[in-house]
């Protein structure tokens, strides 16, 4: 398979920029990196997950619905230029496939499809995580994935499409470390996804009280950030604004979190109380997805840990459960 340097890498990513609306991890000021058009800043691929939610290119904090005159409404149209994303981790990529499961059942989400159909997928994965660290590798979830081997980064297609851009490579070399990093992927810790699977029993078989939602809540402090960097959270609410002759209706990110969440036009708040939209920020994800889609809906990015001030992620939380009751 042919490798390229991280200097060919991004010449090779930046000769799609005419074909493809291209987004990929960029360095902000503050040293943040997102996954942005390339005029927001610097390419920054290594590194591991982007700081910011993966999936919020398809499903953005806020996006305009439809726009409302007299005797026309105007719906959202797709993209002019298909996205290209690049610099999902693994984890990203299963959360990136749940997402569409989730948009695509039942009602099937426009909104979301007009940018997420003919998108392109490229994963990073191998020896490209912070400070060198090893990046599960994905094995599909994707178009084209991107393995590290520390100096060089592997083309492995695995779609068609993934195909033919890596036949596109003009310049790079054969490499064969491929297995070898496969073997070192295959054997990385497990302890985190054991954990949240024993978590999840616990909370399937309803052995979780209530005073350890209420100690939990008591240091949430609603900052909403869990749900922000989230690539598996999809609440959203409405709302109409004004713009002179027309309405638009946007929709808008929301929060498990805050305590209007579930409130109803009555008054009556079914979640009205902290410790029950605190458990149902990790009840959802691991007891009652898994009884509506088969798997667990927390993939285990990292995220919510980094992002919380009070030490209360998801990972935090599964382990002090069974400590606890497991
Ligand atoms: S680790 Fe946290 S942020 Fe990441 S998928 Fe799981 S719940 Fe969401
Ligand atoms: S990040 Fe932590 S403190 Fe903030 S809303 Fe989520 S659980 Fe609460």
């Amino acid at each position: 398979m042919k490798s390229l340097t991280l200097a060919e890498l991004e010449d090779f990513l930046r000769s799609f920029a005419s074909a493809y609306d291209l987004r990929a991890p960029i360095a902000l000021p503050d040293g943040t990196r997102v996954l942005a058009s390339l005029d927001q800043g610097p390419l920054a691929l290594p590194g591991g997950p982007v700081d910011s939610k993966p999936t919020n290119v398809f499903f953005p904090q806020l996006d305009r619905v439809f726009t409302a005159r007299p005797g026309e409404v105007e719906m959202q149209q797709s993209l002019s230029k298909p996205l290209l994303v690049v610099g999902l981790t693994a984890e990203d990529a299963e959360s990136l496939a749940f997402t569409d499961e989730f948009f695509a059942s039942e009602f099937r989400d426009d909104i979301y499809f007009n940018k997420r159909d003919q998108a392109v997928i490229i994963v990073l994965s191998g020896r490209c995580g912070k400070d060198g660290a090893f990046l599960k590798i994905a094995g599909g979830n994707c178009d084209l994935e991107l393995v590290c081997d520390g100096q060089q980064y592997i083309l492995v297609p695995r779609t068609e499409t993934g195909r033919k851009l890596a036949a596109r490579v003009e310049v790079g070399r054969e490499n064969t470390s491929l297995p070898e990093l496969e073997r070192e992927s295959d054997s990385l810790p497990t302890e985190d996804r054991d954990i949240l699977e024993a978590a999840s029993r616990l909370l399937q078989q309803d052995r979780v009280p209530e005073e350890f939602w209420r100690e939990i809540a008591d240091r949430c402090i609603a900052c909403t950030a869990c749900n922000l960097v989230c690539p598996t959270c999809t609440c959203f609410e409405v709302f109409d604004w004004k713009e002179g002759e027309a309405v638009a209706r946007y929709r808008l990110w929301d929060s498990c979190q805050l305590a209007g969440f579930m409130r109803e036009a009555s008054g009556h708040n079914p979640m009205g109380e902290e410790h029950i939209r605190t458990r149902r920020r990790i009840h959802h994800k691991l007891a009652a997805d898994p009884t509506r889609w088969g798997r667990i809906s927390c993939f285990l990015c990292g995220r919510c840990d980094e992002v919380c001030p009070t030490g209360i992620g998801i990972k935090a939380v599964a382990r002090e459960m069974v400590r606890r009751y497991g």
